[in-house]
């Protein structure tokens, strides 16, 4: 990403000012899949691709946007007292939300702004692209008008808007991993108290691999839902004999012990991914803490069979993926990373076996599917930053 050409975007667009330069990063989900809205544990760390910004304030009342992803859309300009949700301000949306909510909240936003941005992450592959946005913004706006701000705000604030301004359905992990982010350190966030722990990540000679299905993104909103549905079902069975408030609290020999009162075979496998994935995540923890990358790898697998076999949310293109990754040399564990249905999966395979590593999983893949996938190496990045001034 070249910051220099995002300066002179700025330039030619809004002229000369005192602008600042920001980060927000993308994020991946190292293990506990589908257990945020569960109440249970998620392992997510920001990644080294994300979106940049340049921006300034300006003296009038003006709102002025422009994404050098988006360019045919050119500048977005809107009013700062006119911050309700507009259809062809299309992904201005994002940043509109958080000014709207947080002017709402009695911040002192008090004069317009002009920002470029220019993001590396693939949009609607499940690496957060929007949460990224989101915070960028949160981040742009705590500098440039010197709002004091306290972080979980800001989160909770790019939460509210993609779930009421832009509509989507979906927990907290991306906003708080985009938020929280630390370099090489993942984040074991337990989304019923959002207590969390930063935890050091030492791949040592290894690096962990993006792979993007690239498939069209479909189902993926209503499949969310109907399990969402499901563990909700789940639940209120479970809850006739256990005393819970969520699938989360549940060890797996509670919840043999109390699977008679699923009435289906479906309920029963929604539920025990939920109850299997929690437990998963806080071992895989524990075995990264301990350095036992081994054991690391193989709960990653683990979690990837139970979301295939269990939630059914995988479809063939990830199953492709995680499962030629898991014949390659030099691989210690590949899943699905996000919602499923789609998007990326991710693995964790040693430096000198990664071109080989992409060569032969891409080519399967382009056999089997019929068009390629796309690979990136993640780093584990800060969270949303200011980066410097002019
Ligand atoms: P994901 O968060 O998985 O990448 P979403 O559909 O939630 O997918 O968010 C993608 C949307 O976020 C894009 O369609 C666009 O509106 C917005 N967005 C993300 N990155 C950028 C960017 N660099 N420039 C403009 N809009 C962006
Ligand atoms: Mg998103």
């Amino acid at each position: 990403m070249e910051m220099e050409q995002l300066k002179k975007k700025f330039e030619d667009l809004f002229g000369d000012a005192d602008y600042r330069a920001f980060f927000a990063p993308g994020r991946i989900n190292l293990i506990g899949e589908h257990t945020d809205y569960n109440g249970g544990n998620v392992f997510p760390c920001a990644i080294t691709l994300g979106t940049y910004a340049v921006a300034s304030k300006n003296d009038n009342n003006e709102i002025r946007l422009y994404s050098e992803n988006f360019p045919d859309i050119g500048v977005i300009t809107f009013d700062l007292t006119a911050l309700d949700y507009k259809k062809e301000d299309v992904w201005a949306n994002y940043s509109k939300g958080m000014l709207k909510y947080l002017k709402e909240a009695g911040h002192a936003i008090d004069s317009g702004l002009d920002m470029v941005i220019q993001g590396d992450i693939p949009n609607g592959s499940g690496l957060s692209s929007s949460a990224s946005l989101e915070l960028l913004t949160g981040v742009v706006l705590e500098n440039l008008f010197d709002l004091k701000l306290d972080r979980l705000d800001l989160i909770q604030t790019g939460k509210r808007v993609e779930n009421e301004f832009i509509g989507v359905n979906s927990g907290i992990m991306d906003q708080f991993a985009v938020g929280m982010g630390e370099k090489n350190k993942a984040i074991l966030l337990d989304c019923n108290t959002l207590k969390y722990e930063m935890i050091p990540v030492e791949l040592g000679n290894r690096a962990i691999v993006i792979m993007n299905t690239k498939k069209r993104r479909e189902l993926v909103d209503s499949k969310y839902n109907e399990r969402r549905s499901e563990c909700e079902q789940a639940l209120a069975l479970l809850q006739t004999v256990v005393p819970i408030s969520s699938l989360g609290e549940l060890d797996e020999e509670t919840f043999e012990k109390h699977k008679d009162v699923l009435n289906s075979d479906v309920l029963y496998r929604r539920a025990r991914h939920a109850v299997t994935e929690n437990q998963r995540t806080l071992r895989a923890a524990t075995a990264l803490k301990a350095g036992d990358l081994e054991t690391f790898g193989k709960l990653m697998n683990q979690s990837h069979i139970s979301l295939r076999d269990d939630y059914e949310v995988t479809g063939i293109e990830l199953d492709t993926l995680a499962e030629i990754a898991w014949e390659q040399p030099g691989v210690l564990g590949a899943r699905m990373t996000g919602a499923g249905f789609g998007g990326c999966g991710i693995a964790i395979v040693a430096k000198e076996n990664i071109s080989a590593f992409i060569e032969n999983v891409g080519a399967v893949y382009e056999q089997k599917i019929g068009y390629p996938a796309a690979f990136y190496i993640a780093e584990i990045s800060d969270g949303a930053k200011l980066m410097g001034g002019k």
